[in-house]
Order: C-alpha cells, then structure tokens, then sequence
C-alpha cells in the first residue's frame, strides 16, 4: 500500500512498508538495522506491533558470544555496553582472558574442571533488558519506524492482486502492509499462517527443564561466595549426568544469572501444562543433590525460581512464501546451550534488513527478496536446531565422550576437543556478512532472470 501521507518528507518517498510482528530482539533488530541502511531518498517504513502493552523482556541475563559480538559491533551497538565491558575487563584477567566457559564436572563430591574454552574475545554477559533497550534506542523515531503496542496478532492474509498482506489482530483492528515478518517467537502465529496445513511445523519439547533465577551479590556474600570466587567472575557450566547448570555474573556483578538444566528423556515430545512457572527453592536443590560443594552453596543462596518447558522449531520448510517471512525463534528455536538464539535472530534481522533496504528491492520485486533470505539463512540456522541437541548430550554425558576423573588426561581433551568443534560457528566473527553476501548474489541472480523481470 502506499504509505500514508505526513509531514515528514522521507515518509512521503517510501519506497514500501513491512510490518514487524513482535518487538523481542529480532523484532527490534531489525526495525533497528533497517533504520541504520535506510536510504532516506527512498526509506524502508517500519510498524513493530508487539502483543504486550511495552517492548520488555524477562528478567534474566543474555551471553553473547564473539560472532555475535562482531555483529553488535558492525551494527555500532557497542558503545551502549562499554561500561558492562569495562567492568568485565577489570575481572577478566590473567588466564582469563580471551575464555568462553569454564566446564567442571560437578555431579560429585569432588568436582574437576575439564575445560576452559578459549576464545577471540570473553563473552559478553548482559542484563537482557540492557540488551534490548540498546536495540531499542537506535531504532529511528517516527514516522520511519513505529511501535504499536497491545497488538496481538491473530492472522494475516496475503492479497496477490494489490500484492499487500492485511494483519488481524486481536482488538479487531487491522492493518496492511506490503511486507509482513514474523519476529513473534517460538509459538508464531506468522508461522502458522505462512505455511500450509501440510508444511506446519509445531514447537517441540526436548525433554529439557530450565530452572531459571537472578542472585543478588548480598545473598552470595551472606552465604561466604566472595567478589572474586569464580561463579561471581566467569561463565561455569557446571555439568553432571542427565542435567547442568549454566552461571554468569551480569550487570556490573550486581547479579549472577543461573540457568539450571534437568533433561527428562531423549526425544522430542509434547509437553502437557503450563510451560513457565513458579516454582519452590527446594525443587531446584534438589535437582542437584550431592554435586560438589559450590553448586550446592550457590543453590542455598537462590530466593526464587522459575521452570521453563525448553521448546524447540526444528526444520521448517521455508523461511518466507511470498510477502510473509519469519525469523529468530519463529524460524528456528534452539534449546538453549550455545546462548545463540538472539545472536541467530539478529543474524537473520541483519541480512534481511539488507535486503529490504537494498536499491534493486523495490515493491514489487518483496517476494524476491524474502526468497534470497530464506535462501542465505535457513539451512544454517536449521542446522543449530540439531547442533544443540548434541551438545546438550555432551554436557550431560549422554553421549559422546566422558571422562572417568580429573585424571583422565584423554577422555578430558577428547570432550574438550568435541565441545570446541560444536562451538566452533560461534566464534566465527564473519558469519553474517557472509550470509549478506550470498543473499544479495541471490537476490541479483533472480532479478536479472528474464521471467522475473517481466513479472515485476
Ligand atoms: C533459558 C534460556 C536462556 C537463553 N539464553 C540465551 C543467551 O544467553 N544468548 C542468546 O543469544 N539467546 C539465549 N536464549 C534464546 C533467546 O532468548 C531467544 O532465542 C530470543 O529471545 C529470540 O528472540 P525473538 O525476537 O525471535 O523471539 P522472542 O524473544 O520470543 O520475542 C517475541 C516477541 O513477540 C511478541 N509476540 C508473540 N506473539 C505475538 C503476536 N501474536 N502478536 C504480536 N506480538 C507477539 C512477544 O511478546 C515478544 O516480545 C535463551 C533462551 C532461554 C529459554
């Protein structure tokens, strides 16, 4: 549709407008990265519509990892984290340095590091709503990009004929849109509606519980956990057989975020009840009974807890089909081991913002556009799906090599070396722009073919 007309000159040169179904971190990155490559002779116009009544997230922290960093850094988003990362740097020292997570084996009285997995660069361990606000706060002001909020979408519909897509939502408005991207999460009703009844794809249980917390530095203190022991300095991922339990110290080592793995079977499953809620202390210790002393100290220090049905969207068939796309979790949600899932969705939000801001995608070439996205991305990001699972195996000792004790000098390098190996696209600092680059040879390659060409 022609967007509609204002003061503001840029908005009167649109070339055309996307609709950005829900305002989590892919929703925001790429109203955000679509801001950034806007060309203002001829801007992208953005609507995020975001079913809560603020953009916000839960309160828990976020890692991000150097390929993801990279991005952060590209898209100019890292002069919002410098303080956090000064205070890391202060900590981070020594051997330290340049270290993703710490791995012990802990379902023991005496536990046993087994590996401290080197890194370009330390991870970045953020407060989820610093991360967010970041996004937020370099997303262009109207009328090039508005958030709607309290909009729950409930359908949408492409129309062929004015090649526009109509949004649905809940409150019984709509609105039209000549791109619509489903940025809506794990349970999408973009997805739902973008695909056919015989491609739909459903969100999966793997079995996994994450028992999720924030602890404030008083309670460790309390509990004799000082400033400078590791849970308050780096990132642990305490391991042990059928569970594991993630720490990392965020915002400024105000808190320590805790995510405690339980894995209940092998396969992926339907899960029955509510998949967030409140649960007791005691339930989360003792999960973790008789693991080695700091693991058992830290959970005595836990105030609250909440358990988290982990769900998973594995192998969808496509990425987009003709106006409508999806990304982030909508497109592919991983259990969460790597701490990739908004390092992925901002990927995808890059390239397609990219794309959507690139000279040759006008109006009417949308479709081609969404099809080089879902060329470059979905392979790769479907891949994760699996990768997660494996490693989630590997830290739990379900498969894959095991050490028999600290040791063990061979079974410790041969669960360090495969650890390293699933971790390896992580530390791949050129990932998105390379994706960048094959969806634009994409998205060229299908303009210049001379049936398209006719069609546009
Ligand atoms: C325990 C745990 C730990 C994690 N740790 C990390 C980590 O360390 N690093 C990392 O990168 N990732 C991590 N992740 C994954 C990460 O949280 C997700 O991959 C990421 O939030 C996905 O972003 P998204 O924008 O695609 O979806 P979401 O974050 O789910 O956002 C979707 C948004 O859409 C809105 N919405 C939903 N339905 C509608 C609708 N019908 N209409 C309008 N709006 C709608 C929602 O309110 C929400 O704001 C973790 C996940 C879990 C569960």
């Amino acid at each position: 549709m022609s967007p509609e007309p204002t003061e503001d000159h840029s908005a009167s040169r649109a070339k055309f407008r996307v609709a950005v179904v829900g305002g989590g971190p892919g929703g925001m990155a790429l109203a955000m990265a679509i801001s950034k490559f806007n060309d203002p002779e001829a801007p992208v116009i953005v609507d995020v519509y975001e079913s809560q009544p603020a953009i916000g997230t839960v309160g828990a922290g976020i890692s991000v990892w150097p390929r993801t960093r990279a991005l952060l850094n590209h898209l100019g988003l890292m002069k919002h984290f410098q303080g956090e990362l000064n205070a890391q740097n202060a900590q981070n020292v020594g051997e330290n340095v340049g270290r993703g997570f710490l791995y012990r084996k802990s379902d023991q009285a005496q536990g046993y590091p087994i590996y401290h997995m080197p890194m370009a660069s330390n991870p970045m361990l953020l407060h989820r709503s610093d991360f967010l606000r970041a996004l937020h706060d370099e997303v262009a002001p109207p009328p090039l990009c508005n958030i709607h909020t309290s909009k729950r979408l409930v359908s949408l519909t492409q129309d062929a004929v004015k090649r526009t897509v109509m949004l649905h939502f809940a409150d019984g408005s709509t609105a039209r849109a000549d791109a619509v991207v489903g940025a809506d999460g794990v349970r999408s009703v973009v997805r739902v509606n973008m695909l056919s009844d015989k491609e739909r794809v459903e969100p999966e249980w793997p079995g996994v519980i994450a028992y999720r917390t924030l602890v404030h530095r008083d309670a460790l203190e309390a509990r004799g956990i000082p400033a400078d022991h590791d849970l308050r300095t780096l990132a642990l991922a305490y391991c042990g057989k059928g569970r594991h339990l993630v720490t990392y110290p965020i915002s400024r080592g105000e808190y320590v975020n805790m995510v405690a793995f339980v894995s209940h079977g092998n396969h992926p499953q339907h899960f029955e009840g509510k998949w967030v809620r409140d649960v007791s202390v005691e339930e989360v210790r003792e999960a973790y009974k008789g693991w080695e002393p700091d693991v058992e100290k830290f959970l005595q220090c836990i105030e609250t807890a909440s358990a988290w049905a982990i769900h998973i969207v594995r192998d969808i068939p496509r990425a987009s089909s003709g106006r409508v796309a999806v990304l982030g979790d909508a497109m592919h949600a991983f259990e969460p081991h790597f701490g990739a899932g908004a390092g992925q969705a901002m990927e995808d939000a890059y390239v397609l913002a990219r794309l959507l801001t690139h000279p040759s995608t006008i109006r009417a070439a949308l479709p081609q556009a969404l099809q080089a996205y879902n060329q470059a991305r979905l392979t790769f990001s479907t891949d994760i799906v699996h990768k997660t699972r494996r490693c989630d195996r590997l830290y739990e000792f379900t498969e894959g090599p095991m050490p028999s004790g600290p040791d063990d000098e061979d079974g410790i390098q041969n669960w360090s070396r495969e650890a390293h190996k699933l971790w390896g696209f992580q530390m791949d600092e050129h990932g998105a722009d390379d994706f960048w680059r094959d969806a634009e040879k994409y998205l060229q390659d299908r303009l210049s073919d001379s049936r398209v060409k006719a069609s546009l």
